[in-house]
Order: C-alpha cells, then sequence, then structure tokens
C-alpha cells in the first residue's frame, strides 16, 4: 500500500461562545486544518491540526512530496522522515507529524478491519470520561447568550454543564482575572457540586509565590491537581514543594527529553498527553509507558478539537492503564462538528470508543464544505489576544488582568 495523496481543507466551526483564556481567547471559533491521505487501493485516512487560530494548509501541501509513495504502515520511519530532531530544530513538525499518524492509523485500520484502538494494545476501557471545561466566556455577538464573567454565571455554568452531559470532574480555566477573584470563582463551583471533582489550570501565568499561595488556599478542596500554575520546570518545582496537592502539566513536559528531565528532577505529578502536541497518537502511548514505569499520573490534554482529533483522544484513553484522571475536551463548546452524524455524544460524562474500523469518524462533506467556506469569509485570528484588550501583551508573569466588572461583548 502506497500514499498517492494527501489534502488539507482549512476549516472554522463556530463555538457557543469567546472562550477566556490567559494567553487571549478563542474567538467564538475554532480554525482546523483538516486533512486527509489518500492510498493506491482507494482509502481514506483522516488527521486534524490545530495551530492557534490559522490555517496550516501549506504546509501540509509542502509534505507531500516527502510522503507520496511512502507505505502508511511505516509509521517509525515517518517519524524521522517528517520530523527528525535535527530538521525539528529548523522546521518544528512535530504537529504535523501527529495529523499524518492519525491519518496513516485511520488507513490501516480500516484495511484490516478494525479499529485504532486494537493496533494500539487493544481497549481497556469502551467509554473514556470527560472532565467538564469551565471557561470564562464573552458572550455571544449574536444573540448575546453565554456570557461566563460573574461567580453567578460560571456556578450556573458549570451546573448546567453537569446537567447536560453528567461530568462529575470539572477543569476551570483560569488566568484571566486577578488570582484573588479566580479563587473566589473555583471555591463557590467546588461548593455548589460538592462530591466532585475540580482541577485550575490558570496556563502558566503566575509567578512562583501567588502560585504557592492560590495552591495553599484550595488544599481542603477535592483536587484532581493544580495544572500549570506557573511556566517552567523549577518554578513547579518551587511550586511543587510548599503545595499539598499534585501539580499537572501540558506545556513544559511535551517531548521525552522534558520527560526524562522531570523523573530525574521531579517537577510535575501529573502528565497532560496531548497527540497533537506529543506527535501523534503512539508517542502519547510511548510517554504514558515512561509515566507507568515511574509511577506519574497520565491524563489527556484537549488542543481544541473537532471529532477526528476527538478520536485520537478516545483511542488514547482506551488504551493506556494508567489514564488515572478524566480527559480534558473543548468538544461540548462547538456548535457542530464536520464528521457524519454530527458531534458524538456524551453519556455519564464519558464518550463511547469509535469501534467501527479505523478512527472510525467519517467526513461529512456537505459540513465540511460549509465551515470551509465560513473560514475563506471570516479567515484567520489571534489566539493570543483578547479581541477587548487591544495592546496587551499576555507576560509572563502577568499582572494586568481583565476586569470581571467590564461587560462589553466582542463583535467579531
Ligand atoms: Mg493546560
Amino acid at each position: 500500500m502506497k500514499i498517492i495523496d494527501i489534502r488539507a481543507t482549512t476549516v472554522t466551526v463556530p463555538l457557543e461562545a469567546p472562550l477566556r483564556h490567559a494567553n487571549g481567547c478563542h474567538w467564538g471559533r475554532f480554525v482546523r486544518t483538516v486533512v486527509e491521505v489518500e492510498t493506491d487501493d482507494g482509502l481514506i485516512g483522516l488527521g486534524e491540526m490545530g495551530g492557534g487560530g490559522e490555517s496550516a494548509e501549506s504546509v501540509f501541501r509542502a509534505m507531500k512530496s516527502y510522503l507520496v509513495g511512502h507505505d502508511p504502515a511505516r509509521l517509525e520511519e515517518m517519524r524521522f522522515l517528517i520530523a527528525n530532531p535535527t530538521a525539528s530544530l529548523y522546521n518544528n513538525r512535530t504537529q504535523i507529524l501527529a495529523a499524518i499518524e492519525f491519518a496513516c492509523l485511520d488507513i490501516l485500520g480500516q484495511k484490516w478491519g478494525v479499529p485504532v484502538c486494537d493496533i494500539l494494545g487493544g481497549r481497556l476501557q469502551d467509554r473514556v470520561p470527560f472532565a467538564s471545561y469551565l471557561f470564562f466566556r464573552y458572550s455571544n455577538h449574536h444573540d448575546g447568550s453565554g456570557e461566563v464573567r460573574t461567580i453567578d454565571q460560571l456556578v450556573a455554568h458549570a451546573r448546567e454543564l453537569k446537567k447536560r452531559y453528567g461530568f462529575t470532574s470539572h477543569k476551570m480555566k483560569g488566568g484571566v482575572f486577578a488570582p484573588e477573584y479566580e479563587l473566589e470563582c473555583y471555591r463557590a463551583v467546588a461548593a455548589a457540586l460538592d462530591g466532585d471533582r475540580f482541577r485550575f489550570d490558570p496556563n502558566g501565568v503566575w509567578s512562583a509565590e501567588t502560585a504557592i499561595w492560590f495552591g495553599q488556599q484550595i488544599e481542603d478542596l477535592r483536587n484532581d491537581y493544580l495544572e500549570d500554575p506557573v511556566f517552567g520546570m523549577n518554578g513547579m518545582r518551587r511550586v511543587r514543594e510548599k503545595v499539598r496537592m499534585p501539580l499537572a502539566t501540558n506545556t513544559v513536559v511535551v517531548n521525552f527529553e522534558q520527560l526524562a528531565a522531570n523523573v530525574l528532577d521531579m517537577a510535575v505529578d501529573v502528565i497532560l498527553l496531548d497527540t497533537t502536541f506529543w506527535g501523534g497518537i503512539r508517542q502519547c502511548i510511548k510517554a504514558a509507558g515512561v509515566c507507568e514505569t515511574f509511577q506519574l499520573g497520565v491524563a489527556v490534554h484537549s488542543s481544541g478539537e473537532l471529532g477526528i482529533q476527538l478520536a485520537t483522544m478516545l483511542h488514547l484513553g482506551a488504551v493506556i492503564p494508567n489514564l488515572s484522571f478524566a480527559a480534558d475536551a473543548h468538544y461540548h463548546h462547538l456548535t457542530d462538528d464536520i464528521i457524519e452524524g454530527g458531534k458524538m455524544s456524551y453519556e455519564n460524562g464519558s464518550i463511547a470508543v469509535p469501534a467501527r474500523p479505523g478512527l472510525g469518524v467519517k467526513l461529512d462533506r456537505e459540513k465540511l464544505a460549509e465551515y470551509a467556506e465560513l473560514y475563506r469569509r471570516l479567515g484567520s485570528y489571534p489566539y493570543d489576544q483578547d479581541p477587548l484588550r487591544p495592546g496587551w501583551t499576555p507576560t509572563i508573569p502577568n499582572n494586568r488582568w481583565a476586569d470581571p466588572n467590564d461587560e462589553r461583548r466582542p463583535i467579531l
């Protein structure tokens, strides 16, 4: 079997409302590049890549000369072909490798008549549990709905997500407002959903001192972990000395060098594996093996997925024995998807691992065309900027917080 073509289509799919985060905002939609890898026996494998509000179409076009004629089963060779460590100093292609790996695994699963998780060791569970993902949100500029800014709005939003999807673990994304205000917010959610589990993630924008203070204020709650309170392993190490709860990261341990450094001088307890950041599902499984050996916790990170990437997260979650936390997903903030059958559904806070051969998802061509057209109309957006704070720079540590009394809504 040989690869004969690679196609990429940029789509933008609306969110219920703009999601605010420490470094900016998802401006009311995700921009994703959908990748199709076609083989000489007529199979088409699907991949997906993010890119912080921008299209990645051109890089996949450039990869065609590398990959046409290549056997999609030779995945380990492909790792060096696309992203060998020295060449990666010039062109960081880790996420491109990931999207191509997803598509090749999808092809192999279809060819062999098995779901991807069966190629990767076999499923240990049929459903993967997810955490709610609570964001501060601007209101939707079309109808004014969806704002999450006040404590009451946040608690109501958390209750609503729990009721609709059945989540029992709740992740709150902070780093937007002053830590004192966000502490009140987090404690209010924990009080409202007593008995559930909680995690907080300010995306690494606090100083070590702020992180230590915040961590100590929440030690009495049922925390899964405190995620990336500061940026950098040395800072994490300082916080870990003074705060009595596990620390987690999806930013400072995203490759094997960093994982080794963390094992040799522990800074982080729980590693959030991202199928794109690590360069594919298989790299994540390897990393989970290292974590198993050193008894580090493992969770699944979300980088803002549509259904194709969500499928990779489900197949990953199905096969790793040490997945000890609910996975993250932005997925429920989306209004639609580009896969056949529409959005995958949650039940009791979990999503079923696809059972059909390959990744188990197919493109809905009409939806793909609809959201590709929407991208052509709206274009990219700067993920690391806040639409209502022109001129603001997300420094680390940050001390210029947004104002929770600011009721404006951006016209996007
Ligand atoms: Mg995070």
